[in-house]
C-alpha cells in the first residue's frame, strides 16, 4: 500500500505535539480528558474551576516525532491537520516543497530550543512561545555573548513564526 501524505509528512514532523505550534489543545470533555490521562497525557483545565479539558503540550505522547499512542489518540488529534498538510494533500502545494518547510520549521525550532538551553532555561515541558518571551522578558545584563544569543533568539522566533502563519496554520495565528 502506497504511503499517505499524513505517513510521509507527519510522521517526520510532530510540529503540532511538540510545543511548538501550540501550548494546549482542547478535548472534547472530561470523559475523554479521563481516558487521556489514564494513557500518561498531562491534561489540565483552562480556568481551574472545572472549565474546558486541555492537553497540555508538549504532549508528554509525543515520542520523537511520532506519537506513542496513535490508535488511542483524543478526537482533537484525529481531525487536526495543519494547512501544509491540507496543501499537499490538495496538490496546492507539492510534496517535496512542504518537506522542505518542515526540515525548515524543525531546524529553527532546533536552534531555539538551543539558544533557550545556551541561555539557562532548560525547561523542555513549555511551548516554545511561552519559554521564548519568558527569556526575551529577562534583563539581558551587559554580557556581550548574552545579548548577541538573545538577538539570534528574537530573529529566531520571529522567522519561525512568520513560517508557521504562513504555511502550518495561516493568518489566524498568534
Ligand atoms: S504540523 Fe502538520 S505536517 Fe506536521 S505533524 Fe502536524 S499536521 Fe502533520
Ligand atoms: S496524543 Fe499523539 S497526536 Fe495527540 S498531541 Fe499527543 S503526540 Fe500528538
Amino acid at each position: 500500500m502506497a504511503p499517505t501524505l499524513t505517513d510521509t509528512l507527519c510522521t517526520r514532523c510532530g510540529l503540532c505535539c511538540d510545543g511548538t505550534l501550540f501550548g494546549e489543545v482542547e478535548l472534547s470533555g472530561w470523559a475523554e480528558a479521563i481516558q487521556m490521562e489514564v494513557l500518561g497525557l498531562n491534561i489540565e483545565d483552562d480556568n481551574g474551576e472545572g472549565g474546558r479539558a486541555m492537553l497540555q503540550q508538549p504532549c508528554t505522547a509525543l515520542k520523537g516525532t511520532t506519537c506513542s499512542v496513535y490508535a488511542h489518540r483524543p478526537k482533537c488529534c484525529r481531525t487536526f491537520e495543519c494547512k501544509l498538510l491540507q496543501d499537499a494533500q490538495q496538490g496546492v502545494v507539492p510534496v517535496e516543497l512542504a518537506q522542505q518547510r518542515i526540515a525548515e520549521a524543525l531546524r529553527r525550532a532546533r536552534r531555539i530550543h538551543a539558544l533557550l538551553s545556551q541561555l539557562g532555561d532548560k525547561d523542555k515541558g513549555l511551548p516554545l512561545k511561552e519559554r521564548a518571551a519568558a527569556m526575551l522578558s529577562r534583563d539581558a545584563g551587559s554580557d556581550q555573548a548574552i545579548v548577541d544569543k538573545r538577538a539570534e533568539l528574537g530573529a529566531e522566533m520571529s522567522a519561525l513564526g512568520k513560517l508557521i502563519r504562513k504555511s502550518f496554520l495561516g493568518h489566524g495565528w498568534r
